[in-house]
């Protein structure tokens, strides 16, 4: 696809959404929270989606150039019913150029091997089972500040006016070492992480939210490693004043598992 230039609009803005993704079975699962995403999508025409998801962490900033990107399974002990998932929609590398040539502030480069992980299609199949709007992902540097994702998110704020669909793909709360395989029990101190990150988007407060694990043991228990928090930072970088956030499927899966779900609009 090819998108006009950034002074050209297409309309109104584009939503934002950030989704809380779990369990990879959810791809190939009817339950609360696949309901809750598609909920979510209904009435949503993007021409294009940009997915930051947990799953792609690189050196540097990459984006997808690949006209059809590959589906990737990147998980290990599942059933065969969901490696034979495939999600074929196409890539658009045109939108990646415009992000490359969009963001001033840092380097994004081209990268033509990933596809889409399950970050992504885990959850995209479910809003848009007809994989025919085009989605590329944005990698999340790993040696990046969570601050400097912030900044770097903010300059993905024209997307919003060309009709592109800003994706954080990732969860509020994200501790597999304790997450609890026969109970859906949340830890207190996931309700607790959840509870203070909902309270900080609803007050504004983005720069509590970026110091994210520093900010004590129910933060350093919910976020010990930062790939699953930091999807929603690019998601926050990009509300615009006006804006209004919906929060849905707000519940901790598996007890460590937070699948706090946003859209702002
Ligand atoms: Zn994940």
């Amino acid at each position: 696809m090819k998108l006009k230039s950034h002074s050209e609009s297409f309309g109104p803005r584009m939503p934002v959404m950030f989704v809380g993704h779990g369990n990879p079975m959810h791809a190939i699962s009817e339950n609360e929270f696949t309901q809750g995403w598609q909920r979510m999508a209904e009435g949503f025409s993007p021409k294009a989606i940009v997915c930051i998801s947990a799953h792609w962490e690189t050196r540097g900033t990459r984006v997808t150039m690949v006209p059809k990107p590959r589906t990737i399974h990147d998980f290990g002990g599942f059933p065969p019913e969901l490696y034979a998932v495939q999600y074929p929609a196409p890539g658009a590398p045109d939108l990646g150029s415009d992000i490359i040539a969009g963001v001033q502030g840092s380097t994004v480069e081209e990268d033509h091997e990933w596809g889409l992980d399950h970050g992504t299609w885990s959850v995209i199949r479910h809003m848009f089972p007809m994989a025919d709007v085009p989605v590329i992902q944005l990698s999340l540097d790993r040696n990046m500040a969570p601050v400097a994702h912030y900044e770097l998110a903010k300059e993905l704020s024209f997307l919003r006016w060309k009709g592109v669909l800003v994706i954080g793909s990732g969860n509020v709360v994200h501790n597999l070492r304790r997450a609890r395989w026969d109970s859906s029990e949340p830890y207190d101190w996931a309700v607790e992480f959840d509870e203070q990150t909902r309270k900080s988007i609803l007050d504004g407060n983005h720069a509590a939210l970026i110091k994210g694990g520093d900010l004590g043991s129910a933060a350093s228990l919910s976020i010990p490693t930062p790939e699953h928090f930091l999807p929603l930072l690019y998601v926050l970088a990009l509300q615009a004043d006006g804006d209004e956030v919906r929060f849905f499927n707000e519940r901790i899966d598996m007890g460590s598992m937070s699948m706090r779900s946003l859209v702002i609009s």
